[in-house]
């Protein structure tokens, strides 16, 4: 669990913004704050195309905005026509990387084992890892969330002890994704409660509570202050309101 200031505010631009684009976004941000924003860390999951210059202009930010990207392979290197390692993000400079996002599981038929792949391949190469987890709505309406958050939870982090500091896992209910409003706060703590206790029983209470676990799915100005003053959502994972300057500066001004 994190203080208020800490929260954590995340854009996932999905396929969207070339880097000319996402540079200008970037400089007009930092420029949009005379002081640091009441949530003083941004994270940008830009394309692949846009790490370079999105990590330059972030250099230059007048508060710290780190760039990631919203995947990879899980291999080193190898004949993977199409694909990217975890070694070239880091060249182009990004900090982070998105994994096992739902859009990926669905339409691109990423399993939970792959995505552990994915995850132990990060890690090594010093990448933070957001996780992507949570439940569509035949799961939910079927009762089955708990049991969808800790296969997928568990699956891909396998085998790791102390390392899963270094990934925050993000809670998207696969049913609010893009939608016009996200699931109600309620709910959102009591599956980020769910997520600690499943944190807690697979390695221990210490980092049960360490770990971050921020909320995704149609967060937008309108509602994030409230998403955000739940006491176990340790920041935002969002999509289309991130693509607008406004929107995002307004989240991450707390308005
Ligand atoms: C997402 O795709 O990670 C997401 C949260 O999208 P949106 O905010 O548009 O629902």
């Amino acid at each position: 669990m994190t203080t208020e200031a800490t929260k954590l505010i995340i854009g996932n631009w999905k396929m969207h913004k070339t880097s000319e684009e996402a540079s200008t976004f970037i400089q007009t941000l930092s420029s949009c704050f005379s002081s640091p924003p009441k949530y003083s860390e941004a994270w940008l999951a830009v394309p692949f195309t846009a790490i370079a210059k999105a990590a330059e202009a972030a250099a230059h930010s007048s508060f710290p905005i780190r760039i990631g990207a919203q995947n990879m392979h899980d291999a080193e290197e190898g004949a993977y026509t199409g694909e990217i390692s975890a070694r070239m993000l880091k060249e182009a400079g990004a900090s982070f990387v998105v994994l096992g996002h739902s859009e990926r599981r669905r339409l691109f038929f990423e399993s939970d084992e792959w995505i552990h792949r994915k995850v132990v391949r990060a890690i090594e190469s010093g990448l933070r890892v957001i996780l992507c987890v949570g439940e569509d709505k035949g799961e939910r309406e079927a009762g089955k969330t708990e049991e969808v958050l800790q296969r997928q939870l568990l699956t891909a982090l396998q085998g790791f002890s102390e390392e899963i500091q270094h990934v925050l896992i993000a809670y998207e209910p696969v049913w609010v994704i893009g939608k016009t409003a996200p699931a109600p706060p309620e709910m959102i703590e009591k599956e980020h409660l769910v997520l600690r206790k499943i944190v807690q029983a697979e390695w221990n209470n210490t980092l049960a509570k360490k770990i971050k676990i921020v909320y995704g799915g149609s967060v937008n100005s309108d509602n994030a202050k409230t998403i955000l003053e739940e006491a176990d959502v340790d920041g935002l994972l969002i999509g289309g309101a991130s693509l607008s300057l406004e929107s995002f500066s307004a989240i991450l001004q707390g308005k």
